[in-house]
Order: structure tokens, then sequence, then C-alpha cells
């Protein structure tokens, strides 16, 4: 379990917390900048008895447990209103780190309902889309936002937290720990993953790209 007990009635036990807690690169080793992160290298965490090695090692390359995986970092993100997101970095993807980052106004005014192409154009009525031609131009009904991430920013690196009021501390604190709860999620969500499905293969159709008529004036 990553998610901890932390007195919130004492400075120095929070602040103790904080700065024992692991950290790990945000981008790379030589950007020298860190973050709170915990090591979820999936295969380091202890495969119930019950889970075959093969479904161990193959799900997490499975487009359904990265898709779920992304789930989880998203629904962190929106509950921290992307302020604090949490991403996935090292080699193999063993690490989950604390990033910053923020939402903004993307700039774009309207978009393609047939491709879902954007614009930085208004529209005054339903216009031509750019892309694929269709008369299917709309304005977004509210501003369409972005969501950026500060990949090389670090986090409280040379903080010492003198300053810092109780209050601000436990703040601090609850998003670590809610950065912690994010980690075990994921840890648990992986064993019940394996635990409930194994690994089949299935003959797929591949989709190709063919040029096709269209009426002009979309649909
Ligand atoms: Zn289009």
């Amino acid at each position: 379990m990553f998610n901890k007990e932390v007195d919130k009635r004492y400075k120095e036990t929070m602040v103790k917390f904080i700065r024992n807690h692991f950290r790990y690169s945000t981008m790379n080793s030589w950007n020298r900048s860190t973050s709170y992160a915990n090591n979820i290298k999936l295969y380091n965490i202890d495969k119930p008895q019950d889970v075959d090695n093969n479904t161990w090692y193959d799900m997490m390359n499975l487009s359904e447990w990265q898709e779920k995986l992304s789930d989880l970092l998203e629904d962190f993100g929106r509950r921290h209103e992307w302020q604090w997101q949490a991403g996935i970095n090292g080699r193999s993807g063993g690490y989950v780190v604390l990033y910053n980052g923020g939402i903004k106004p993307s700039g774009y005014s309207s978009y393609c309902t047939h491709c879902g192409q954007k614009n930085y154009e208004a529209v005054s009525d339903i216009g031509i889309c750019g892309r694929c031609n269709a008369k299917a131009r709309v304005n977004f009904k509210q501003t369409h936002m972005q969501i950026f991430t500060f990949f090389g920013k670090e986090t409280d690196m040379h903080e010492d937290f003198e300053d810092w009021t109780l209050s601000d501390l436990r703040e601090r604190v609850e998003l670590v720990q809610d950065f912690d709860r994010l980690c075990d999620s994921i840890t648990a969500e992986y064993i019940g993953i394996c635990k409930n499905y194994r690994i089949t293969e299935e003959e797929i159709l591949v989709p190709k790209t063919i040029k096709v008529l269209e009426p002009i004036g979309g649909d």
C-alpha cells in the first residue's frame, strides 16, 4: 500500500511525510527535476498465487489495460482541476509521477461534426470543413479548453516548508495522499483484471483506407 496515515495535527509529522516521500524525475535524469512519485513497476508488486506468470506480464501491454490506466490518471487530474496531474514515467512505465499543469482555452472556435477537424475561425452559419469539405463546421457551444502539463517542472524540490502554515501543509499532504491512493487503485485494478480475465487470441479484420464517393454538402 502506498497510502499512509499521517498525523495532520502537527507540522513535524506532515513535513516528515512529504520530505520522506519517494520522488522521481519528471522528465529524465539529466533534467534533474523531480516530483512526488511511486514505483508501481507492476511486475514488482506481489503477484497473487492464482494468477499465472504469462497473464501477469502480458496484461501490461494490452490496450484494455492501457485504457483503464489512462482513465484512472484522468480521474485524478479532473479531481484536481488539472492543476495537478498524474503521469507515467520511466523505463517500462514503472513510475507514476505527480505533475503540475492546468487548463486554458485552446483558441479553437469551431469544429467539423463530420471528421472532427478543429478550426480557429468561428462560423456564422454551418461552414465548410477545410479538411473533408463537408458542410458540417459548427461553433463550439462552450469555450473549447485544452489541458497542459509542465513536464519539466519540479515539485517542492528545494522547499524546506519553514514558512508554510498548517493548512498549507495539510493541503499538500492531502494531495500527496490522494496521489498515493491513486497508485493503490492502479495496482488493485491491475490485480483485479489479472484475476478475472485471461488473455486469448482473436482474429480481427484490419481496417484499410480506401477512396469512396461522397455527395457534396455533407449528410
Ligand atoms: Zn471535416
